[in-house]
């Protein structure tokens, strides 16, 4: 992590991982290009954390993923999803989570924002006022946000979340530190929990940086939230190529894939290689070239479609580094090959490197890739469910909510 100017620190916080039972279906154009047949829904499962600061005994939470009772989200974003997005479930609110396992609402101190959507926010408003709501720059400046819904019928925040609590907004003057390329914030202001500014997704972006192990050879996961939403966007590329095979145990085992499998088998359908006779004279090298890259569609998910450019660019470095693990909010992989804190609550991520778990995540988004023009894997949801169970009036409940928005919130 040298290389990419961290500071020196002993100082560690505990890592855990909550799997928010929230899975949605999207519609991959707005994230991801170019789309390939086969692959044109993207299933994003959700990840929150769960943060201890031993020095202080404080514990904060990185994002909370979606509320269970989604159908009480603003208007405009029941809109939104009556209109497009083709399914969600979740099963349990993070808050449940915490609490089933022994943490109260009340131990949580802070609450970190990735960012403002609604897949990330969960359920604020249940936690006490004095927990602290921590949001990333122009928060509160942004026009769309305050002071909340009902107050502002397009408001994609409850004000409920967000009233009567210390509300913190990491601003310029926040981030005197700089990591690999991205300003950085020294949360407990002794090296062991970073913030860093990273924009493109929408106003506000923050990743987590996480010093699980300290001293010299230090070891870090990053938070990476929404800085994309699906690692084919930046792997692979030059300092980790796509191995000749792909390693055991990380290709679903469903008859389609041979064991060993080549990566040939990607490559040879690789996004970005040219489709027409210069296939050969093509200067892509489909084992160093990422699969896709962030959306440019009109209706992108993304605000700033360079700014999310650069910032995945430096991603990369961190991705690259072997004492870095990156963790999407979205990534499938990670929730199902790593342990959470819903099956172990004891278990940590603190140890991630002495037990491979880079590896055992790396290549995971192979599987979703559109296999011979047919979809990788299955819709993970179809349509909106409620309390365990299809909900099949889902989508016109949330289209007469969301009648009183004017437009649809992001
Ligand atoms: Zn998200």
């Amino acid at each position: 992590m040298a290389e990419l100017g961290c500071p020196h620190s002993t100082s560690t916080v505990r890592l855990r991982m909550i799997d928010t039972t929230a899975v949605m279906v999207v519609n991959a154009k707005f994230f991801i290009e170019p789309v390939q047949k086969g692959h044109e829904q993207l299933n994003l499962y959700v990840a929150a954390f769960l943060i201890e600061h031993p020095p202080s005994g404080r514990k904060i939470m990185f994002d909370l993923g979606v509320r269970k009772d989604y159908w009480k989200l603003p208007a405009g974003l029941q809109k939104r999803l009556g209109f497009i997005i083709p399914g969600l479930r979740v099963d349990r609110d993070a808050t449940e989570i915490l609490e089933e396992k022994g943490v109260g609402l009340g131990d949580i101190s802070s609450v970190i924002w990735s960012h403002y959507h609604w897949d990330h926010t969960g359920s604020m408003e249940l936690f006490p006022s004095s927990t602290e709501l921590v949001v990333g720059p122009g928060f509160k400046t942004s026009p769309i946000l305050l002071p909340g819904f009902p107050h502002n019928a397009d408001s994609p925040i409850n004000a409920a979340a967000i009233q009567e609590r210390k509300l913190t907004e990491i601003g310029d003057d926040g981030f005197q530190l700089e990591i690999g390329g991205f300003r950085a914030h020294d949360f407990f202001e002794d090296g062991s929990f970073y913030l860093l500014d990273t924009p493109g997704h929408c106003v506000g972006h923050m990743c987590g940086l996480a010093r699980t192990t300290g001293g010299p050879g230090s070891t870090f996961v990053l938070l990476g939230g929404d800085i994309c939403h699906f690692p084919g966007v930046f792997r692979p590329y030059a300092k980790t190529p796509l191995p000749d095979t792909i390693p055991d145990g990380l290709l679903d085992e469903d008859g389609y894939f041979p064991i060993p499998c080549p990566s040939s088998l990607f490559e040879d359908r690789h996004p970005q290689r040219p489709r027409n006779e210069d296939r050969e004279a093509s200067s892509i090298d489909t084992k160093t070239t990422p699969f896709y890259r962030i959306s440019t569609d009109e209706s992108t998910a993304y605000t700033d479609v360079p700014a999310a450019h650069t910032s995945v660019h430096k991603l990369v470095d961190f991705d690259a580094c072997p004492s870095v693990l990156v963790c999407l909010a979205h990534d499938e992989t990670m929730l199902k090959k790593l342990p959470t804190f819903n099956e172990d609550p004891e278990d940590d991520l603190n140890d991630w490197k002495q037990r491979g778990y880079k590896k055992k995540i790396q290549w995971g988004w192979l599987n979703d890739l559109s296999r011979s023009g047919r979809t990788g894997r299955p819709a993970a949801v179809e349509g909106f469910w409620k309390d365990g169970l299809p909900w099949p009036e889902g989508k016109e409940v949330l289209r007469k909510n969301g009648e009183s928005a004017s437009k649809l919130s992001l």
